[in-house]
């Protein structure tokens, strides 16, 4: 009989062990979980509604949304991806809805229904669970795996690797041979010292393109005024694709907002040049963007528009300055917040040492990892959890596979 040991008791230690249990009834499968809890970042993910996934079912289109892992994680995507996982949870009673932007909920709208689905499976195959079981060495003798927890030595033929962002997992992975990228946080949102952002807060503009000055990629999508700075997708995007370079700048960087990129500088120009050929009103009573008002006000503040201007009277340099704020505007960014609890880690074990058709170490046979532990991680909106399911499952085929 094959005996599996899975560290860590978070969402891919789950996913595998279920997976596994259900291909193997005949191993003896067993979770190790430092805490004296399971599932405790599924329980709080998404608001306490975890975010299970996102509805996008191209592979290609998908790995676009992993700043770190998309590439390698492209044909771990034809093998499992949300239609996939949409299908496992329907096929355990549990039903995803799609919200507007794309992400995936229990209709429940509980973290909860997700919990006890996955603990029904687990009691169902008889897989044991050990907590306060904290992984303290990891050693591999001949053709066997070996494992100290508390006072207690475990053998195991293959175990899986899920302990997320442990650093003193990483610290063991280290000594066996793996490159580990240093951890970085991800997802985060920006602190911007200026009381006229502050005074903004609440205020969302539907898309905006920001980038980093000096740098030419840019993130897109909605942006929220908050009264420590910027968030929403937009600005969580950028701290994610550029997460290691921002922690470099120890989060000290300017950055540049375009607040109407569908529309280019001179179609804007022309528009000004309309609405003070057709309009007599003051400049600030008569928004020609349908940006809230407030909004615009500062705009046109930043432009440094007299608050008496009226259209017809709007001059060169206030126009041109009026550009620029729209499709310009420049920011110092001073420190990050965490973005409603949630975040991630970038880094971890290097992609180049798995092999993703099967999550095995390329370092040592037997060994399988699974989630966050390594170096994959994607923007906000059920790109974690995916990239979860996904490579535990494929560890669980993978060990299923073995005799
Ligand atoms: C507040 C919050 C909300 C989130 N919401 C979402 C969301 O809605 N959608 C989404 O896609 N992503 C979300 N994420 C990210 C997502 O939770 C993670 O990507 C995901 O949980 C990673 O799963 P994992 O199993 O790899 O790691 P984890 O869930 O972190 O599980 C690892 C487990 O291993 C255990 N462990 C660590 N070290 C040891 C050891 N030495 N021995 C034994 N056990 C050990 C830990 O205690 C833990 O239980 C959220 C993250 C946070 C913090």
């Amino acid at each position: 009989m094959r005996r599996i040991l899975i560290i860590g008791g978070g969402a891919a230690g789950f996913f595998g062990a279920i997976n596994l249990a259900k291909s193997c009834p005949d191993y003896r499968i067993t979770i190790l979980e430092k805490s004296n809890t399971v599932l405790g970042k599924v329980k709080i993910s998404g608001g306490g509604r975890c975010n299970v996934t996102h509805s996008c079912f191209e592979p290609k289109e998908l790995v676009k949304f992993y700043p770190r892992g998309g590439k390698e994680l492209l044909g771990a995507f034809y093998n499992f991806q949300p239609l996939n996982t949409i299908k496992w949870f329907e096929e355990r009673g549990v039903e995803l809805k799609t919200e507007e932007d794309g992400r995936m909920f229990p209709i429940s709208n509980s973290s909860q229904t997700i919990i006890d689905c996955f603990t029904a499976e687990l009691e169902k195959y008889e897989v044991k669970v050990r907590l306060k079981s904290g992984v303290n060495s990891l050693e591999r003798i001949g053709s066997k795996w070996f494992v100290d927890i508390n006072d207690e030595r475990l053998e195991a033929d293959d175990i899986i690797v899920a302990a997320g962002s442990s650093s003193k997992i990483w610290k063991l992975l280290k000594s066996l041979g793996h490159r580990i990228v240093e951890p970085v946080p991800s997802l985060f949102t920006f602190n911007i010292a200026d009381q006229k952002i502050h005074d903004l807060a609440g205020l969302s503009i539907a898309n905006v393109k920001v980038k980093m000055k000096n740098k030419k990629s840019f993130t897109t999508g909605p942006l929220l005024f908050t009264h420590w700075g910027l968030s929403a997708p937009a600005i969580l995007k950028l701290s994610s694709t550029e997460a290691p370079l921002l922690n470099e700048l120890d989060y000290k960087f300017g950055i540049i907002i375009d607040f109407i990129p569908e529309v280019n500088e001179e179609a804007i120009s022309e528009r000004l040049m309309d609405v003070q050929r057709s309009s007599t009103k003051n400049i600030y009573n008569h928004n020609t963007f349908d940006f809230p008002k407030r909004f615009w006000n500062y705009l046109l503040s930043e432009a440094e528009v007299p608050e008496d201007r009226i259209w017809p009277e709007l001059r060169k340099a206030e126009k041109s300055s009026l550009i620029s704020s729209l499709k310009r505007m420049e920011y110092q960014v001073n420190g990050k917040s965490t973005f409603k609890e949630e975040f991630v880690t970038a880094g971890g074990v290097s992609l180049k040492e798995v092999n993703f058709k099967t999550m095995e170490s390329k370092k040592a046979s037997g060994l399988y990892f699974a989630g966050e532990v390594i170096n994959i991680d994607g923007y906000t909106g059920g790109f974690n959890f995916q990239a979860a399911w996904t490579t535990s499952y494929l560890a669980a085929s993978a060990i299923s596979k073995k005799v």
